[in-house]
């Protein structure tokens, strides 16, 4: 399989990494839609939310915990943030392994476009 996010979490390909714990990584979007544009990743593939199971329910949690942890070191999270996760066509989804996206630093607009 051939998964791009897989590669980052291996180091295959570089990435600017913002976190790291056992079970997910954090790392910069190579594409910032805001001052502040981040990823959590788990490091086990899972294509789509569709693909979650209750066994994953800890670690959707997880990386919920991560990105405000990391909004709140950042010094966003008063302002806010907004926390994304696209699914398949309709949602805008691009690369097939699940990731929260952490946007910030700027007022963004609902609903999303
Ligand atoms: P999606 O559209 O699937 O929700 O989001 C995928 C995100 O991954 C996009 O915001 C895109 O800019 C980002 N992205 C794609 N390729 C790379 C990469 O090689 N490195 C990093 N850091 N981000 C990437
Ligand atoms: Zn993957």
């Amino acid at each position: 399989m051939d998964c791009l996010f897989c590669r980052i979490v291996s180091g295959q390909i570089p990435a600017k990494k913002i976190h790291e714990d056992e079970h997910c990584i954090g790392f910069f979007d190579i594409n910032p839609q805001a001052p502040l544009h981040a990823l959590f990743i788990p490091k086990r593939h899972i294509a789509t939310v569709n693909d979650l199971t209750s066994e994953d329910r800890e670690l959707a949690g997880h990386l919920l915990v991560a990105a405000g942890k990391f909004a709140k070191a950042q010094g966003v999270s008063d302002a806010g943030f907004r926390l994304v996760m696209n699914c398949n066509g309709d949602g805008g989804q691009t690369v097939f392994h699940l990731h929260l996206h952490l946007l910030a630093g700027r007022a963004l607009a609902w609903p999303p476009g």
